[in-house]
């Protein structure tokens, strides 16, 4: 899905203004990996739909390259249509009864455990784990070997086959024993059933949930809604969980469950170990299926730290050939307060890999920094007059070398003419180069 996303938003990469025909361009191919990634074709539509008028109504922000208002747009449409913010799980009640449903091997045992281990790491919550598969003995034994890894007790009752009754007294016993958090794992079947749906409709009447969770499967796919539906008919849950994530999962389904029983993602698995469990955040969702980083972020906080009147003064100084090293300065410090340099960078795409290893140092400014205010005023502004003696000087006040002088000062005077470069003429062309 991202690559094909990639190359959606790459088309739009270039062009100077987001037009009628190249959002319409974009947006096909934005449409055809949202229904490769199994989103409902309904619902893709829809998506592109409303992509296209915030796309074509938007004013093309000056500071921005339409390509990345476009990721904008997108993403943001993307989060919004999984739920906007993340959405906890209601912790009231005197114990907090969870109820868990789901199909067979959609992962409720597991997800269970998970989410006792969650709770218990929250240091005023004791769980209790109560199993009311009573179909397959195996499932019990189950849920005691999870209890036993994570230290959380676990209520069970082997000879009884009514899961209602299970459930009911596995409350009493968190009441007597001080338990306030009871989570009821519970039988799944292959396929939505009438048996299975009226099981677990009856605990659900009984016992009535502060929190009933659908648990499924997202490498099910478009079968995953469907699913939802059914079980949505019945319980009117108020959340779903979306395991399975850790795989070479499409994001699709949690688009598609989301616009279909309109119920927050509120966790997901990503692995089956007890710790793999993660709180749903759309915006990270909409991130992993645009497959880009943080790029949206990085374009936010640039624009936020980027003072445009600054910004036109030095152009003029540019053109005028008076950037000096007090204009360098200041722009460093732009770059400061953009945030940590390894952060900055970890949010290009590719980038973040790549620079995995090398080590970014966050002080890396700080000898020039330090060279620079070893300057006087005069050598700031002209640096044509740092010879030797200066140099020397420079070094000692700001203790580095005079290799170190030498080295920002090339670095300076490499910059300064790239500046005027892209002032001119050649500025789109370079520009265009360096994308490439
Ligand atoms: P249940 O039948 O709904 O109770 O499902 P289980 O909890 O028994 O899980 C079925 C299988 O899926 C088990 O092998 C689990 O280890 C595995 N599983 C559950 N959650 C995850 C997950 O988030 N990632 C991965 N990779 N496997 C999971
Ligand atoms: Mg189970």
């Amino acid at each position: 899905l991202s690559e094909k996303l990639d190359k959606a938003l790459h088309v739009l990469k270039g062009h100077g203004s987001i037009t009628e025909v190249n959002v319409a361009e974009t947006l096909k191919e934005v449409r055809r990996a949202l229904l490769d990634a199994d989103v409902n074709f309904k619902i893709a539509k829809e998506f592109t739909n409303r992509v296209k008028e915030k796309a074509l109504g938007a004013n093309v922000l000056t500071t921005l390259q339409p390509g990345q208002l476009m990721v904008k747009i997108v993403k943001d449409e993307l989060t919004e249509l999984m739920g906007g913010d993340a959405t906890g799980i209601n912790l009231s009640g005197a114990p907090t009864v969870i109820l868990m449903s789901g199909l067979q091997g959609s992962g409720k045992t597991t997800f269970s455990g998970k989410l006792a281990n969650f709770l218990k790491s929250k240091k005023t919550k004791k769980p209790l784990l109560v199993a009311c598969d009573v179909y397959r003995p195996a499932a019990v034994d189950q849920l005691h070997v999870v209890g036993d890894q994570i230290k959380v007790d676990v209520y069970s009752d082997k000879g009884n086959t009514d899961p209602v009754a299970i459930a009911q007294a596995g409350i009493a016993h968190a009441k007597e024993n001080g338990h306030n958090v009871v989570i009821i794992d519970t039988a799944g079947r292959l396929a939505v059933d009438e048996a299975m749906m009226t099981e677990i409709s009856n605990i659900h009447t009984a016992i009535q949930p502060q929190e009933t969770l659908f648990v499924v499967d997202s490498m099910t796919g478009q079968d995953a809604v469907n699913t939802a539906k059914a079980f949505n008919d019945v319980l009117n849950f108020d959340g779903v969980i979306l395991t399975k994530l850790d795989g070479d999962t499409r994001g699709g389904a949690a688009i598609s469950i989301k616009s279909v029983v309109n119920k927050p993602i509120k966790f997901i698995g990503t692995g089956e170990k007890m710790e793999a469990i993660d709180i749903f955040y759309p915006s990270r969702m909409a991130d992993r299926i645009l497959g880009m980083g943080d790029v949206v972020s990085l374009v936010e906080r640039a624009q936020e730290q980027f003072d445009e009147q600054e910004a036109r003064k030095l152009q003029k100084k540019i053109a005028k050939n008076q950037f000096g090293f007090d204009d360098f300065l200041k722009q460093i410090q732009q770059i400061k307060k953009m945030g940590n340099m390894k952060d900055l960078v970890g949010m290009i795409p590719g980038a973040g890999k790549m620079m995995k290893d090398v080590d970014i140092d966050d002080d890396a400014f700080k000898h020039i920094e330090a060279i620079i205010h070893s300057m006087t005023v005069k050598e700031r502004t002209n640096p044509a007059i740092i010879n030797a003696s200066r140099k020397k000087r420079i070094g000692k006040g700001s203790g580095t070398s005079v290799q170190q002088v030498n080295q920002l000062l090339k670095q300076f005077d490499q910059m300064s003419k790239m500046m005027k470069m892209m002032q001119g003429g050649k500025g789109k062309a370079m520009m265009n180069a360096m994308k490439n």
